[in-house]
């Protein structure tokens, strides 16, 4: 593409933003140079490409369309019926389901809605069916408080907090805690991986209604038609949450055994990490499922967001194209140099390495917390994010492990010389930085050292790294 189809895109765009709330385009010019010279290393971040952004700011936005394809709550769809059509098509062509489902604003609200269409398909349709046969044809007639008690009263099994789950899989601040009764499988404590057989075990001891894989900290495969037999071998639904690697299934690198998508009765997704597309969710399924998932307007989701589902749409027809599954390789060729350079010089990583696009430091072999870490790393323009490790000894809030990840760097073009030099500047400072102590003379799991000029230097090392590999390279808004 031409180089000023794109700067004359975003600039005239500011240009009018501009004239209404200057503020608001300094903002956005403000935050494309500050993407522009970080090393962004947050695992479930990426930078989307232009045509994807450039969606989203249009009319689309303008509509209300509740309901689905076809069958809306309002009058006038018929654009929006295009959009979410193409969007699906693409998904379902991608990922090669049955069923798409692009209306969740996040990969939160995709798992709520998978959750309602799991109950409403193993206890509420069922519980009104036994109605039924009692010829209680008046649904006023239906036992609703027992049938809540029934619905609340089911178990999920998922991989636990620490070993690299997610809050949405049946913990307590997200509302999956309260809507199920929950418990979690973690991994071997010796290799860090998944151990299927426990898995097993708890499963069926628990006798879960809903068992759950997938993760956001976890830096190994999972084999999903083994998870899928213990789910058979319990009657469990068995649902894959791929929002941190949908994009190495769309690429190939995740096929047979690590493929979620033939092995699970339900599948959800963000669409903005690894998948590079706008922030947003969606959920695919097999023909049993899709009526109760299309409910999700308005049953679990506020009106869908056409304009994000169109962005979706381009999204995915970028990733449908044969260079995603060259973007997706080189995601994990550059993880596993990075895990190497670490591993050579000395740091600890959780399993030993990794085969994603995710690597997860334990930064207690430098003396340090994950938020020690973390904020050492950031004073040297290194971004990263802390957490927990398995059994972590600092607990959720200061954690043991610092989480990095490839995608958006790969997005960049850096490849693997550059996350070798990566490697040194995140060990340079880790090395360099000791645990500081609080007032009266105790260690503190917050407080750091760090030689400000060390942390000058590693930040110009980076500025230098990335100097080389210009983020959004058409777009020029001088
Ligand atoms: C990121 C993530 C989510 C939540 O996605 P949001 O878009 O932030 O709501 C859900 N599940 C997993 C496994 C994730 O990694």
């Amino acid at each position: 593409m031409p180089r000023n189809v794109e700067s004359t895109a975003f600039s005239s765009a500011l240009e009018v933003i501009g004239g209404v709330e200057p503020r608001i385009a300094d903002a956005i010019r403000a935050e494309l140079a500050d993407q522009r010279q970080s090393l962004k290393l947050i695992a479930s971040e990426n930078y989307a490409s232009p045509a994807t952004l450039l969606a989203m700011g249009n009319w689309l936005s303008d509509k209300y369309a509740e309901g689905t394809v076809g069958r809306r709550f309002y009058a006038g769809c018929q654009n929006v019926d295009t959009v979410e059509a193409l969007a699906a098509e693409h998904a379902r062509e991608l990922f090669g389901a049955a069923h798409a489902y692009v209306q969740p604003h996040s990969g939160i609200d995709a798992n709520l809605v998978a959750f309602w269409a799991i109950l409403a398909d193993r206890v509420e349709a069922p519980a009104l069916q036994r109605a039924k046969a009692r010829h209680v044809n008046d649904l006023t007639e239906v036992d609703w408080f027992a049938l809540r008690r029934e619905l609340g009263d089911q178990r999920m099994l998922g991989m636990s907090l620490d070993a690299g789950g997610h809050l949405t899989h049946g913990f307590r601040p997200n509302i999956s805690g309260k809507m199920f009764d929950q418990r979690s499988y973690g991994t071997d404590p010796a290799t860090g991986l998944v151990d299927y057989d426990k898995v097993a075990e708890a499963a069926r001891e628990f006798r879960p209604l809903v068992l759950v894989a997938g993760y956001s900290a976890y830096p190994r495969k999972v084999n999903f038609r083994i998870m899928r037999e213990i789910a058979d071998s319990v009657g469990a639904t068995f649902m894959v949450d791929m929002a941190h690697f949908a994009g190495l299934v769309a690429g190939k690198v995740f096929t047979g055994d690590f493929d979620p998508v033939p092995h699970a009765h339900i599948v959800t997704t963000t669409t903005h990490k690894s998948l590079r597309g706008p922030r947003g969710g969606m959920v695919l399924c097999g023909p049993e499922l899709a009526d109760q998932v299309d409910r999700g307007c308005p049953m679990v989701l506020g009106g869908p967001l056409p304009h994000v589902m169109a962005a979706k749409a381009v999204a995915l027809a970028e990733a449908r194209r044969p260079d995603f599954a060259d973007y997706a390789q080189r995601i994990v060729d550059n993880a596993q140099a990075l895990a190497e350079g670490l591993l050579r010089r000395g740091a600890k990583l959780v399993t030993g390495g990794t085969d994603n696009h995710l690597v997860l430091i334990d930064v207690t072999g430098y003396g340090l917390t994950g938020r020690q870490a973390e904020q050492a790393l950031l004073d040297s323009g290194i971004v990263t994010n802390r957490n927990a490790v398995p059994q972590d000894p600092n607990g959720a809030w200061y954690t043991s492990g610092i989480r990095i990840g490839t995608p958006a760097l790969t997005t960049r073009g850096l490849g693997l010389a550059e996350m070798d030099a990566t490697a040194e500047l995140i060990h340079t400072v880790l090395s360099q930085t000791t645990a500081g102590t609080g007032p009266d003379g105790t260690a503190s799991k917050a407080k750091y050292v760090l030689d400000p000029a060390l942390a000058d230097k590693v930040s110009r090392q980076a500025t230098e790294l990335l100097a080389g590999f210009p983020l959004y390279p058409n777009v020029d808004l001088t």
